[in-house]
């Protein structure tokens, strides 16, 4: 059984007094609303320099939460200015990192090879990597709904090992802020094509116990939908993981 995983990524919003802020507020909602925790796991990808403040607070207050960076680099340490080594990111408790986003695709030309070095060091030092894949509307129209997903998730998968955690993201780009939200059904169906690659290159197991995510233009108002879907185990959540009062209805999508 996967533990559905709601995650929120930040992206470049809020900062380290923001932070404490919206986290303390998301936690009296959910604690409001009687939302039981261990149901749905929460996960907040706070920007690099909040994540020492976040941290401090989730482990004073007890909130269950768990915290993941944006990003890391692909190196351990040394003269990378600007970098963020995945060891320092485990020293502040986090559990996750996102690699591969489309904006990081796109914006910083991060190429499947950089990808796949970049699994490779969250690995490393012991993090779970939220290994992020999507095709745009030009490359759905021109190769079908799954082949760039597909392909990406096969060169981010090379050369790690059967027992390793991972999870998969599936954000299709033109779904990404744009409103334009996939059906649950195209997700379902990019996400069987995702878990099939997992069993594929690592493995039943693997495949069963993975937690395949759908992002893009997810709501309060369609998390459902996507939830039904057998091989959708939770979301990656940008914009509407910003605003409390939404995020919490997300994460209480069963109620
Ligand atoms: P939106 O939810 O704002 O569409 O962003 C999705 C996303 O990119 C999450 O990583």
């Amino acid at each position: 059984v996967r533990t559905p995983l709601i995650a929120g990524n930040w992206k470049m919003n809020l900062d380290h007094l923001q932070a404490v802020a919206f986290v303390q507020k998301l936690h009296w909602t959910l604690k409001e609303a009687g939302h039981e925790n261990g149901s749905v796991e929460v996960a907040v990808f706070p920007p690099f320099t909040d994540i020492r403040t976040v941290q401090t607070l989730l482990d004073a207050d007890k909130i269950p939460f768990s915290l993941g960076g944006q990003d890391l680099s692909t190196k351990d340490s040394g003269a990378y200015t600007g970098e963020i080594s995945g060891a320092f990111l485990k020293k502040l408790d986090c559990g996750y990192v996102i690699i591969g986003h489309s904006e990081r695709r796109d914006y910083h030309a991060e190429t499947d090879d950089v990808v796949a070095a970049k699994v490779q060091a969250a690995l490393r030092h012991g993090l779970v990597p939220v290994i992020c894949v999507g095709e745009t509307l030009e490359q759905r129209e021109q190769s079908g709904p799954t082949a760039v997903s597909v392909a990406q998730l096969r060169a981010a998968l090379e050369g790690i090992s059967a027992d390793a955690d991972i999870v998969v993201a599936y954000e299709p780009v033109w779904a990404i802020g744009t409103g334009q939200v996939a059906s649950p059904e195209q997700a379902q169906e990019v996400c069987v094509a995702l878990r099939a690659v997992i069993a594929d290159v690592l493995g039943d197991d693997a495949a069963a116990r993975t937690r395949v995510l759908y992002g893009g233009s997810v709501k309060s108002g369609n998390i459902a939908s996507f939830m039904r879907e057998p091989d959708v185990d939770g979301a990656l959540v940008g914009g509407a993981s910003l605003v409390v009062d939404e995020f919490a209805a997300i994460i209480r999508y069963q109620k």
